[in-house]
């Protein structure tokens, strides 16, 4: 995978010097499909500050961004975003490559709204906002045309920004390879379903990165095509991410970017295997699907997770701890995300008393490692252990 997010960002870089394709920053939940279908390169800022949490730089770029008078507060992804653009620091070799233009989807949350209008002045481009209305119950028909009607003002503004015609017919070929890339996503996700789970969710934070970054592509269908016949390979051969599971969890939120490794280590010390979360499985519920591709995008989108009610929220969850056998529900409040934070405890306490599944509620942050107590949370984490195993016994 390395070399492929490399060709990825090489590709982008040498864009950058030469001109030879435009280049688009777009907030996770955008409408990337278009972009493709106008060879544009697609960035993603907030896998970039996942990077760099990941590569343990988050700290010193939110800095720089709290020091320009931007709160604390405010999400990390963008703090550290903005504090790379500013210092140019970045574990990608001259940080990313600026943007010609940027695409933001308020489906995910507001702070993106402003986010890339500052990043809009900063780097002096042009910005597409798009408005997905929040779906309460199901996407009614008014809000169905609103986004579609915007869909097509978006085509425009790529038709302006890349000096071209939009190409349709390429655009539904993207929108068909999309899908399929998202299929083979589920199918992935899917294989954690087996007991003893041939990865963890752990390994599937890693492994988003294709259908975040290239979704629309040959490369990522091809490179999840592979892993999905390694991890069928791993089931049929009875192969554990954690050996002698005893425990299978499910995460909700955002990973810890900055705590991935000690987090894996703590559980599989203990035979607990995260099988599932909401993070990685809500990339598999934006599918394009209809006739008409414009249509159809505009209705994916709208289906992200943060944009979905309290109550639908809850459905899913539940259908994860059931689907993939979880004897525990393990949550991040994210201090970053509100929205995807917002009614935790609420949730918890519904998971514990209709499902009679033990929760913990681990306090911290996506990438602001500042908020993070290593020992409160390794004590909690070894106290819900006990729980969820006594529970176990008891069932036997
Ligand atoms: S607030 Fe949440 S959804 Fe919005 S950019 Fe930050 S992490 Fe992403």
């Amino acid at each position: 995978m390395r070399e492929l997010m490399t060709a990825y960002y090489t590709e982008a870089k040498t864009a950058e010097i030469d001109g030879s394709k435009k280049i688009a920053w777009i907030t996770s939940g955008g409408p990337v499909e278009p972009l493709h279908a106008m060879d544009v390169i697609p960035i993603y800022p907030e896998n970039h500050s996942a990077m760099l949490g990941a590569s343990k730089m988050s700290i010193e770029m939110c800095e720089v961004a709290e020091e320009m008078g931007y709160s604390r507060d405010l999400c990390s992804y963008f703090r550290g975003d903005i504090g790379s653009a500013v210092t140019k620091k970045s574990p990608i070799p001259g940080a990313l490559p600026k943007p010609d233009f940027l695409v933001a989807a308020n489906n995910i949350c507001g702070t993106v709204t402003k986010w890339y209008e500052i990043l809009s002045r900063f780097f002096d481009v042009p910005l597409f906002l798009l408005d997905t209305p929040f779906i309460h119950g199901k996407i009614t028909k008014q809000s169905s045309e609103y986004v579609e009607a915007q869909m097509r003002e978006l085509i425009s503004f790529l038709e302006v920004n890349c000096g071209k015609k939009f190409d349709h017919d390429r655009f539904k070929e993207v929108a068909e390879t999309a899908l399929e890339g998202l299929y083979l996503w589920e199918d992935i996700l899917a294989t954690c379903e087996n007991r003893p789970a041939p990865m963890s969710c752990f390994d599937a934070f890693f492994f988003i990165a294709p259908i975040v970054t290239l979704r629309g592509t040959k490369e990522c269908n091809e490179f999840y095509r592979k892993l999905l016949a390694e991890l069928k390979q791993r089931v049929e051969d009875n192969i554990a991410a954690v050996p002698n599971e005893k425990i299978r969890l499910l995460w909700d939120n955002i990973p810890i970017w900055t705590r991935l490794r000690d987090l894996s280590e703590l559980f599989a010390s203990h035979g607990a295997c995260l099988v599932a979360d909401t993070y990685t499985n809500a990339w598999a519920r934006t599918k394009i699907e209809g006739d008409d591709p414009v249509k159809g995008l505009g209705n994916a989108l709208h289906k992200a997770y943060l944009n979905i009610d309290f109550q639908q929220m809850i459905k899913e969850v539940k259908g994860l701890i059931k689907r993939f056998s979880a004897d525990g529900f393990v949550i991040h409040s994210n201090r970053s995300c509100k929205p995807y934070s917002l009614g935790q405890f609420d949730m918890a306490r519904t998971i514990q008393e209709e499902l009679d599944i033990p929760t913990i509620i681990i306090e911290a942050d996506q990438t602001d490692d500042r908020v993070f107590s290593e020992e409160q949370t390794k004590t909690r984490v070894e106290a819900f252990i006990e729980t969820v195993t006594e529970k176990i016994k008891k069932a036997l």
